[in-house]
This record gives structure tokens, C-alpha cells and sequence, in this order.
């Protein structure tokens, strides 16, 4: 992440926590997210439909709140979990940088650490603690407290609490990086999907396989979801295991994956999905309640190559077109056929 981005989210969150206070509005995540968009002014029309309603000094009762959520932050939970991690990775990384700072500069690092504390410590107290995250912003919380407290050692705890900011900025990274794969197959997800794409689809020859499962609600229906489940996952690694010189598997949405497939012709990548398609049939999944061993399962597939100044999404479309009439064909198969 870059790190003028983090500056930005920074200072946003440093103006919205007042802001909040000021408006006596309730610092769940929410409301978080509704201020602090109103705050970085990402949406125009919630920033007039919040200036409306302070403009004509109207109280923002719950159901007001709860109205221009919905109106305007569409994906807000998304949004907020988001938002906020990158809040706090950007405080954690500007306390980290006063502790750093302190050595030559106590004064600035007092100021600094007072306020990064004081908002952490406002935020806690307005309930936002429901978020995992926040969790990790406690320890931080008590540790600064503790240090500001201390008169003896100071430097030794000033170390010790920059290895633990440091340490917690390791988690948050790596809870960053879990939102990037999806839990069940542990395949990369649709997020990291479109940007994987956008970042490949500058070179030439790359070609993308789009797989969606036959008639899967039917063995959802007839063995349950549970089961349903563990064909999702061994299908996923059965992609995995097919995918060779670069290619990557993702899963695409439920049950429907992607590959993306660097450098290949479209017969390349059409012989690719082929093997998949085998792969899949050959899979075999044990119903524990049952005993019974369940096969016969089978994917459709749609290939589709990037030609020259295409546009990411129209190579999805493509292959989806051609997932399409694999489907109508009759299922199980790869189109287009050579
Ligand atoms: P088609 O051959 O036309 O693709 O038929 P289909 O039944 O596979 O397609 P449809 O889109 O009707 O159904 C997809 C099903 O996949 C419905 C949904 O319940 C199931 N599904 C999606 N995600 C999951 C999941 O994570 N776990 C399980 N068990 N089922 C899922
Ligand atoms: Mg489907
Ligand atoms: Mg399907």
C-alpha cells in the first residue's frame, strides 16, 4: 500500500473521530464509515445529503443515520472494515515514526503520541472495539499509556513498543493479505482476481479460463451443502494441481473459478482447461454420514485470448460467452471448440 495513501487515511480519520464527537454520532462502524466518507469526500451526494442535514441543524437520529447508509454507502460493510484498517496501519505507522522520532525529538513525540492516544482512546470508548482489528489498537493503546506513565527505563519500554507496533503492523499486513483469499478453498479471490488481471492483461498473449460447475445446486440438494462444499474444495485443487508455467486459479464466485494463463496461445490454454475438465471428472468425494462415494462431477468451460488493446473485462466476457456455449451444448466440454 502506498504510503501517501495512508497519510490520507490518516488525516481523514484525525477529522472524522472529532467531527463524530461534535454530532454526538455514535462511533459504530456504520457511522464510522458514513463520516469518514463524508470526511474524504469520496461521495458527492452523501457529502450534500450530509451538509443538508446539518445546514438546516437537523438531528442525525438513528433512523436518519441508518437511512443515508443505506442511500449511499451501498457496500458500506465492506467499506468500513476496510476503511478502517487502513486507518489504523496509518496510525500505527505515524507512531511508529514518533518513537522513532523520539531519540533526538521528545517534545514533537510527546505531542504526536497525546493525540494518536487520544483518538485511539476515543474511539475505543465509542464502542468501535467490536472490530477484530481494534482488538490488535488495544494492546497498542494500554503499551503507549504505560510508556508515557514510566519515568524509569523509558528508553528500553520506548524500544519494546516500537517492536510491538512494528509486530502489529506485521498482522494487520498479513490480516490485508487473508482478505485476498478465499476461505474455503483458499484460492485467491475475486478481489485479487480483477487486480491480478488489470496487471497481466498489459502483456501480450495471455488467455483466461472461466469454469463453472454442472448442475451444482443439484448436488447441494441431494447432499447437502457440507458436501457441496467439498467438491468446491477439491475442485479447487485440482485446478491448482493442473495449473503449470505461471498460470493461477481463483475462485471466481460460488461455484465458478478463473485461470488466468500467462503467455499461451488460445490452443495452449484451450489443451489447459481440457485437463482441468479431465481432472474434475476424476474427482471423488466421500459422504462421511453415508459412506457413499460421490463422483460424476463435471465443469463447463469458456477460453478466451486477449487480443491486443482489449480491455481486462471484455476478455472476461468473452470467456464467459463461450462458458455460455458450453452450457448450451450440453455441459461438460470447452468451447470454443478447435
Ligand atoms: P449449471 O450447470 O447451469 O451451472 O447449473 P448449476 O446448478 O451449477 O447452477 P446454478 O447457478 O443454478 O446453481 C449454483 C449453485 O451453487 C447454487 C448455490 O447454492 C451453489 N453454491 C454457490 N456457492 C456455494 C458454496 O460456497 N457452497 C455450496 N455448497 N454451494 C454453493
Ligand atoms: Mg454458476
Ligand atoms: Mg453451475
Amino acid at each position: 500500500m502506498a504510503d501517501n495513501n495512508l497519510e490520507k487515511s490518516f488525516a481523514t480519520l484525525k477529522q472524522t473521530i472529532p467531527l463524530m464527537l461534535k454530532h454526538k454520532i455514535p462511533a459504530i462502524p456504520n457511522n464510522y464509515a458514513l463520516w469518514y466518507t463524508y470526511v474524504s469526500n469520496e461521495s458527492p451526494e452523501l457529502k450534500n445529503a450530509i451538509d443538508y442535514v446539518l445546514d438546516n441543524k437537523m438531528q442525525f437520529s438513528k433512523i436518519k443515520t441508518k437511512e443515508l447508509y443505506r442511500n449511499y454507502l451501498a457496500e458500506a460493510e465492506e467499506v468500513s472494515a476496510w476503511e478502517l484498517r487502513q486507518s489504523v496501519e496509518a496510525m500505527l505507522i505515524e507512531l511508529s515514526q514518533s518513537l522513532r522520532d523520539t531519540r533526538s525529538e521528545t517534545t514533537s513525540f510527546k505531542e504526536t503520541m497525546d493525540t494518536c492516544v487520544d483518538d485511539l482512546t476515543k474511539v475505543e470508548k465509542e464502542g468501535l472495539s467490536v472490530i477484530e482489528v481494534m482488538a490488535l489498537v488495544r494492546n497498542l493503546v494500554e503499551n503507549t499509556q504505560n510508556i508515557r506513565r514510566s519515568t524509569i527505563n523509558f528508553n528500553a519500554a520506548l524500544k519494546d513498543a516500537q517492536n510491538e507496533i512494528e509486530a502489529l503492523r506485521g498482522q494487520l499486513e498479513q490480516s490485508q493479505q487473508e482478505a485476498l483469499y478465499d476461505a474455503l478453498t483458499g484460492l485467491c479471490n475475486r478481489r485479487y482476481f480483477d487486480e491480478e488481471l488489470a496487471t497481466q492483461s498489459l502483456k501480450p498473449n495471455l488467455c483466461l479460463i472461466l469454469v463453472d460447475l454442472d448442475y451444482f445446486k443439484n448436488i447441494n440438494d441431494n447432499y447437502g451443502h457440507l458436501m457441496g462444499d467439498l467438491i468446491l474444495k477439491a475442485t479447487a485443487k485440482k485446478l491448482q494441481a493442473t495449473c503449470r508455467d505461471g498460470a493461477q486459479a481463483f475462485r471466481f464466485g460460488g461455484e465458478e473459478f478463473a485461470i488466468i494463463v500467462p503467455n499461451v496461445n488460445i490452443a495452449k490454454a484451450r489443451s489447459m482447461a481440457e485437463s482441468m475438465r479431465k481432472a474434475i471428472e476424476k474427482i471423488r468425494v466421500k459422504d462421511k454420514r453415508t459412506g457413499e462415494i460421490l463422483g460424476d462431477i463435471a465443469a463447463s468451460f469458456g477460453v478466451a485470448e486477449l487480443i491486443k488493446g482489449m480491455n481486462p473485462l471484455a476478455l472476461v466476457e468473452q470467456a464467459d460467452k463461450q462458458l455460455y456455449e458450453a452450457k448450451r451444448l450440453g455441459r461438460n466440454r470447452v468451447m470454443p471448440m478447435m
